[in-house]
């Protein structure tokens, strides 16, 4: 049975959809590896915000980029923690400046060279569910199982504002509700890689679902999925 799960699947879609707790959660039960990308475009954003360094400057982004000594732990399960230089960042990633600067650093191209390089060092050690906005259509191209899931923004709005008050902050509905539709704007119009489905993806509307039904739904596909493998490498 475990001879036909998917080796590489790619879960790409906006914020809120859902992807990164059902993609752990997937994870964990095919024993795969798991890397959420959009930590890595996050770091990069809190390196340039602690830094000074200009979001209007590509050139200077990508060095940034180039230079980080980023270390991530693709573990299954648990979540993924972040260290730049030594330092264990994963609990800066979410705040509010960083959720407002990310898509800027994310539509540079040098900074995407670098990291796309790194996720698919990552993903040559093993079986591996990557989560992002262009897994299936750039990282992993080639991978056996591409998934979209997605899901209105109101509903996207509420997840992502429950898990910033979870986080103990007291931020505004509507200020989440603009960050959000700002950055999908950003995310799906930009020029490199931007968020849409792959043409071989299985689009998954996460609306009415609970979490533990996204995970039977993309469990069963995983397991299944033999017959979605396209051709090209696995990265
Ligand atoms: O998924 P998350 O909301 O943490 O991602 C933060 C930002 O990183 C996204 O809004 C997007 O701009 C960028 N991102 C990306 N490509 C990825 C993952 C994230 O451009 N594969």
């Amino acid at each position: 049975m475990t001879t036909d799960v998917a080796p590489f699947i790619a879960i790409d879609g906006p914020v809120g959809s859902g992807k990164t707790a059902a993609g752990r959660k997937l994870a964990t039960r095919l024993g795969h590896m798991f890397l959420d990308t959009g930590v890595m475009y996050r770091a990069i954003t809190y390196l340039a915000l602690q830094n000074d360094v200009s979001l209007q400057d590509p050139v200077a982004l990508t060095r940034l980029a180039s230079h980080a000594e980023l270390k991530l732990e693709a573990g299954s399960g648990e979540e993924s923690r972040v260290m730049v230089e030594s330092v264990d960042v994963t609990d800066e990633l979410r705040s509010p400046e960083v959720d407002r600067s990310v898509s800027a650093v994310s539509a540079v191209s040098g900074v995407r060279e670098v990291l796309v390089r790194l996720q698919r060092e990552i993903a040559e050690k093993g079986r591996i569910v990557m989560v992002g906005r262009d897994i299936g259509t750039v990282v992993l191209s080639g991978a056996g199982l591409k998934i979209y899931l997605d899901a209105s923004v109101d509903v996207r709005a509420r997840r992502r504002h429950n898990q910033l008050l979870e986080s103990g902050s007291d931020i505004a509905f509507e200020t989440v509700l603009a960050d959000l539709r700002r950055r999908d704007e950003l995310d799906s119009t930009r020029e490199i890689a931007p968020l849409k489905p792959a043409e071989d993806a299985v689009t998954l509307p996460t609306d009415d679902l609970g979490l533990g039904e996204v995970v039977d739904r993309l469990e069963m596909l995983a397991r299944g999925g033999s017959q979605l493998v396209k051709d090209g490498g696995d990265g």
